[in-house]
């Protein structure tokens, strides 16, 4: 006799299949980590099966795919996440900017402490954070290790916190269920910082 075994194939995990993404705690050009970690955190899913849906190629996801559009699929993460295009177009860089961008994780730890990181705090050119005006940090505060700007289930695997020793960037977790959504002066900064 055979045993019902339910196949999963990684690559189909959509909404319907019971994952759900609220897009309405988003704000401006929230970056696809930032989008990711979201994503990972309500779901409780593991980095290499967030990896896998962010493009129809396969790949291995504990090397993963650079965090931008010539490498992400944007429809896929559109489908996959229940997002506008404009949303996922708008949380990675293009490709030139994105070349003269951080290879590492750059971050606000005040915007980490809500659960926001921003494309605008990878811009070299940004040095503090536009919002709180205190400087962008790329090395964990604990163990001093820079964390690639690189989708693979290593980083996606530590929502908030330094992929290397596990502490948490902002200090302590964000609360996703409680926060307040950012204030108009805040969105216009990130914007401003966006196309200045
Ligand atoms: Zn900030
Ligand atoms: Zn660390």
């Amino acid at each position: 006799m055979t045993l019902p075994i339910m196949l999963f194939d990684d690559r189909k995990l959509k909404p319907s299949f019971g994952y759900v993404f609220d897009p309405t705690c988003l704000e401006p050009y929230e970056s696809i980590v930032s989008i990711l970690w979201k994503y990972a955190w309500q779901n409780r899913l593991p980095g290499h099966l967030i990896t896998v849906q962010l493009t129809r190629k396969p790949i291995d996801p504990y090397e993963g795919i650079a965090a931008c559009e010539r490498q992400v699929d944007i429809r896929e993460v559109h489908n996959a996440l229940g997002l506008r295009l404009k949303t996922v177009r708008e949380s990675m860089l293009p490709e030139a900017l994105h070349r003269s961008s951080s290879p590492w994780l750059r971050y606000c730890r005040k915007c980490l402490n809500v659960g926001y990181h921003s494309v605008v705090h990878q811009l070299n050119r940004v040095e503090k954070c536009p919002i709180h005006d205190i400087a962008l940090i790329t090395s964990c505060q604990n163990c001093g290790a820079c964390t690639p700007y690189w989708l693979n289930a290593l980083l996606l695997d530590a929502p908030y916190r330094c992929s290397k020793c596990r502490a948490i960037y902002p200090g302590i977790l964000p609360s996703l269920s409680k926060r307040s959504p950012m204030q108009k002066w805040g969105r216009t900064a990130i914007t401003r910082a966006r196309f200045g």
